[in-house]
């Protein structure tokens, strides 16, 4: 299986990508937790990346590419993969689809969970993550039983720095003007599956549905 994952920031991509993943053994190559981790390591991608990130601003194309293209190229590829938060923009979909003629690599769809802005700010500005374990909270639909520390593993509570409502209404902005076009250029190639996402508990099988039926 080799699918995309598209979707405004808070369409659920990272919750749904994970069960995906554990479902059908592929590889899942989240952008923004490579870019983290290399922020956290202090990396020179991370150096250049933070700025951007903390500002809810795209990473530039190029650092992003060239980060992709070493990916996938890695052995766990081989049995498929999950691509979450790549593409963002219409040129890093051109140059994916360069790079996965030159490997020989064909799609299986691109997915597009959708919901609406208010749903993703709600989502969002809620979201607590544990600084021990990384687990993901809601302070309205998915609380702690003990409040700011993990009930996983007594870790403290964080909110992300790109989380704080400013920060969301920028992403969101990001969204609509440089990945909504995605939609548009996948469509075209009729590569294109639009999935609710509000609800999200059935998203896995619709993707099933969807990818078994390509
Ligand atoms: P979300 O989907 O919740 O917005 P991610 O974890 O996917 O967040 O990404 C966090 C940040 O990392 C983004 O706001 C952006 O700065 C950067 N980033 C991740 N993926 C890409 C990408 N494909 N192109 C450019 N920037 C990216
Ligand atoms: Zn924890």
């Amino acid at each position: 299986m080799r699918i995309i994952l598209i979707g405004p920031p808070g369409a659920g991509k990272g919750t749904q990508a994970e069960k995906i993943v554990e479902r059908h053994g592929v590889a899942h190559i989240s952008t923004g937790d490579i870019l983290r981790a290399n922020v956290k390591a202090g990396t020179e991608l991370g150096v250049k990346a933070k700025g951007y990130m903390d500002s809810g601003k795209l990473v530039p194309d190029d650092l992003i590419i060239e980060m992709v293209e070493s990916r996938l190229q890695e052995k766990d590829c081989e049995k498929g993969f999950l691509l979450d938060g790549f593409p963002r923009t219409v040129p890093q979909a051109e140059a994916l689809d360069q790079l996965l003629t030159r490997l020989n690599i064909a799609l299986d769809g691109v997915i597009l969970l959708d919901v609406d802005d208010e749903t993703v700010v709600n989502r969002l500005s809620g979201r607590r993550m544990c600084r021990g374990c990384g687990k993901i909270f809601n302070v309205s639909y998915k609380p702690s039983s003990k409040g700011d520390i993990c009930d996983s593993c007594d870790g403290q509570l964080y909110q992300r720095d790109d989380d704080h409502e400013s920060v969301i209404r920028n992403r969101l902005e990001v969204y609509h003007e440089q990945t909504a076009p995605l939609v548009t250029y996948y469509l075209a190639r009729e590569q294109l599956f639009k999935v609710d996402a509000v609800k999200g508990d059935d998203v896995p099988d619709k993707i099933d549905a969807i990818v078994g039926r390509s």
